[in-house]
């Protein structure tokens, strides 16, 4: 079983001093995470990251396995990229993440010109096989899995407002659909001192908007400190203005969490609620421990406690054996809960899940009529939102220029939607009082107000 995790290794031969690495990068934001880490690490070890794969000795892919597709797009950007170890700019070619941990030695019978292939957890051994593989070549493929609540990379530090700060990862759900738990194993919650040391730390160079991110952060747990405790402890940092979260399975959702949201003043009043289908049966089908009656009691609750609480969503259509009267329920949901957005996708069965064995699984025609259908009710939901928001003030964090409107910037609301006003440059990075004018959809357009 591994090591506990330094992220520093004890010598720093030459081997690795200036070596080039080209890191590209699918998927979710726990990727982009853990890539930026996984950037720092090299750093340390006195490799120098480029932007280009031609420019690289050392090519690097961080793998997705959300969906079957996905897997075939990076298995054909492996056999891409291997031409530079054809024409022998490049020295090593590997792929980290997600595919690497669900296919492990396929990959290199995939692609024969992949070198390295590790899992969501194998990082700190990078530098140790970079060496080898420069120094001698190296063939391997390593899965395994650490027992340490350290977090397999280091916290990266980048020049932004905002950031992504992962405070677990796996999860424990096992939601027939879902390939997470597969690729990145259980529940492991982060040293609550080493998130606060990390948010700490960007704080006070200039990030003010947080978010936490886990596959299922309500249940994130270190000693006595639950999730509603740590998002208050983030949200009294100093320097911290906005704290948001993702993602919560509303089975988790608990009322200490609502309480701090509504209570807090740093804690943002945005919930991203995945509530996946409107029926029971479906939901009971793909491991989801609510009903809708349940989610609508939750949704009902948050309202009452967090004033113009913004919700958004994550919804699949098609799942085996659904039928149309059970579709109908999806879409009669998305009407009573009116999200300010929502994320839609057809049922895609993933080699590897129960969900792709059940019977009953539904005609793409269907299934793409089905979101079509979905996406329609939903629009009318963000656009009614939208207007619901003319005419409100607002806090808004002026985040950039606009690219095509002189002397307007881009700015984000609490709730996590994007509004354009007068600003300027010197006004980056600070928070303006604004007021919505106009709303075109999911665009809203405002003035500036008094503070
Ligand atoms: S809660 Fe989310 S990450 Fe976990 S198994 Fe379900 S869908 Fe996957």
């Amino acid at each position: 079983m591994s090591q506990p995790i330094s992220f520093l290794t004890e010598e720093k031969p030459e081997a690795l001093r200036g070596v080039k690495f080209y890191l590209e990068t699918f998927g979710c934001q726990m990727n982009d995470y853990d890539s930026d880490g996984l950037s720092e690490l090299l750093k340390r070890e006195l490799l120098v990251q480029v932007d280009a794969p031609e420019l690289a000795q050392v090519i690097l892919v961080n793998s997705c396995s959300v969906r079957e597709a996905v897997e075939e797009k990076i298995l054909g950007r492996l056999s891409d990229l291997g031409r530079h170890k054809l024409n022998g700019t490049a020295a090593l070619l590997g792929v980290v993440g997600c595919m690497g941990q669900r296919l492990g030695e396929e990959i290199q019978r995939r692609v024969p010109m992949v070198d390295l292939v590790m899992g969501t957890e194998a990082y700190p051994r990078m530098p140790d096989y970079l060496r080898r593989g420069l120094e001698g070549g190296i063939r391997k493929v390593d899965r395994e899995r650490s027992d340490s609540a350290v977090h397999p990379v280091p916290p990266a530090f980048k020049e932004s407002f905002r950031a992504f700060v992962t405070i677990m990862r796996g999860c424990d759900n096992h939601c027939t659909f879902c390939i997470v738990p597969n690729t990145r194993g259980a529940e492991v919650s982060r040293p609550a001192g080493s998130i606060l040391r990390e948010v700490e730390l960007l704080a006070a160079g200039g990030t003010f908007d947080i978010t936490l991110l886990g596959q299922n952060v309500n249940s994130y747990r270190w000693g006595s400190m639950n999730f509603a405790g740590l998002m208050r402890a983030v949200g009294d940092l100093p320097g911290v203005k906005r704290v948001r979260f993702t993602t919560s399975n509303p089975q988790d959702m608990t009322d200490d969490v609502l309480l701090a949201v509504s209570e807090h003043p740093n804690i943002v009043e945005h919930i991203h609620l995945p509530v996946q289908a409107g029926n029971n049966r479906v939901l009971e089908a793909m491991h989801r421990f609510y009903t809708r009656e349940k989610y609508f009691a939750l949704v009902d609750r948050a309202r009452d406690l967090i004033p113009h609480l913004a919700l958004t969503t994550d919804l699949i259509v098609g799942f085996p054996g659904e039928t149309d009267e059970e579709f109908e329920e999806t879409l009669d949901l998305v009407r009573r809960v009116q999200y300010d957005t929502a994320f839609a996708f057809k049922f895609s069965p993933r080699s590897g899940t129960p969900a792709a064995m059940m019977p009953g699984q539904v005609p793409e025609a269907v299934k793409t009529e089905r979101l079509k259908r979905l996406l329609e009710i939903q629009k009318q939901m963000t656009d009614r939102r939208s207007l619901a928001m003319v005419g409100r003030r607002v806090e808004l964090a002026v985040e950039k220029l606009h690219p095509k409107l002189p002397g307007q910037a881009l700015t984000r609301t609490r709730t996590n939607r994007t509004v354009t006003v007068p600003a300027t440059e010197g006004e980056l990075g600070s928070m303006v009082w604004g007021v919505i004018t106009e709303a075109r959809g999911q665009a809203l357009y405002g003035e500036r107000a008094s503070s």
